[in-house]
């Protein structure tokens, strides 16, 4: 059992440092060792809680932020989430612009956590005005004293994992680790803990996640934009249809992409074999770590670090619903048996 048994002022007081999780049976049969960074712990339920704290701290210290001034941005859920739980804390209002393509969970709990949300049409290119980024620039224009925190386009976003993420997974590793493997959508994550990791030691491997229908593998390949890799998919979060300035490509040595229905199906085989209950991108990193030990990534002397960025209560009714899952057709192919429910 845990032993920390700390009295705290605040929630915010709780963000960070999260566990390190050893894989004991989804990895059973691969050589080396795996472990996941799990988010979920974090009290907004995400990593996204440490941008949230890191980029509205920054502003405060600048004197861009006064009490009472509203912070603004366009996020998938999560981000907003830790936004609002970060305003109320510290006395600020907070309006959020989301893609229609989240959850209705999701959107329900940012009205709960006292945000007001703009829903955006999802399948819209990202200069349109219906956009969830043009209508976030819109209000950041119109009202006074706003704050845009534009976490894709937001050095600070990156900061914020150099500083925390990175150097938790150095101590917790004993500077051991040898292969981080974690998702990318604003490529904060991602990019903040490489920069960390490979300052301390240049051999770690960085591989990133990206989804069938997103433009970041190709970018990172051919630093080309190449509008024919965009389609619709479902896994929120990951994966996007720009190129985001928080992702520093150079920190990253290689993408793979994972479908939607592998990505569903890992995740829920996390919850049956490991008892992790996360969200849907920890399953694609997941899905992305099986993939690249199938390429020879790892090895027996590997120690490999997976971030799970969310829980999974935030995907009640997308890959935890057998309904959902019968509905995307993810039943067709694997004859995966998940919940036994037994009426009386
Ligand atoms: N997973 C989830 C559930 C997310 O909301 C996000 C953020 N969009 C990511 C992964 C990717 O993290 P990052 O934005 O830091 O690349």
């Amino acid at each position: 059992m845990r032993e920390d048994l700390q009295v705290y002022d605040n929630v915010l007081q709780l963000i960070g440092n999260t566990p390190l999780i050893h894989l004991n049976k989804i990895t059973s049969d691969y050589k080396g060792k795996y472990f996941a960074k799990v988010e979920a712990f974090n009290p907004g339920h995400s990593t996204k809680d440490r941008i949230a704290l890191y980029i509205i701290e920054e502003a405060e210290r600048n004197g861009i932020l006064k009490p009472g001034n509203t912070i603004i941005e366009t996020t998938s859920g999560n981000t907003g989430f830790s936004i609002a739980m970060v305003s109320i804390i510290k006395g600020y209002d907070c309006i959020l612009a989301v893609s229609s393509k989240s959850s209705k969970d999701k959107i329900d709990m940012l009205k709960t956590m006292g945000a007001k949300v703009y829903v955006c049409p999802a399948n819209v290119a990202a200069d349109d005005s219906r956009s969830y980024y043009q209508v976030a620039k819109r209000l950041h224009q119109e009202i006074k004293g706003s704050v845009y925190i534009n976490q894709y386009f937001n050095e600070l976003n990156i900061d914020a994992h150099f500083n925390s993420t990175g150097p938790e997974i150095w101590k917790q590793t004993e500077g051991e680790i040898t292969h981080l493997v974690a998702c990318s959508g604003t490529g904060g994550t991602i990019s903040g803990t490489a920069r960390y990791l490979k300052e301390q030691n240049p051999d770690i491997r960085i591989l990133g996640i990206d989804a069938f229908g997103s433009v970041l593998k190709k970018y990172h390949e051919t630093r080309e934009f190449d509008e024919e890799e965009i389609y619709p998919y479902r896994i929120e979060g990951l994966g996007k249809n720009l190129i985001p300035t928080a992702t520093d490509f150079d920190s990253i040595d290689k993408f793979i992409k994972v479908s939607d229905e592998d990505a569903a199906h890992t995740a829920r085989e996390l919850a049956r074999k490991e008892g992790l209950f996360v969200g849907y991108t920890s399953g694609a990193a997941m899905q992305g770590l099986k993939q690249f030990y199938e390429e020879g990534e790892f090895d027996k002397n590997s120690k490999v670090v997976m971030i799970f960025p969310d829980h999974g209560s935030r995907y009640m009714s997308k890959i935890y619903s057998d309904d959902w899952m019968s509905e995307q057709g993810f039943f067709d192919t694997k004859n995966e048996v998940s919940s036994q429910t037994i009426e009386i």
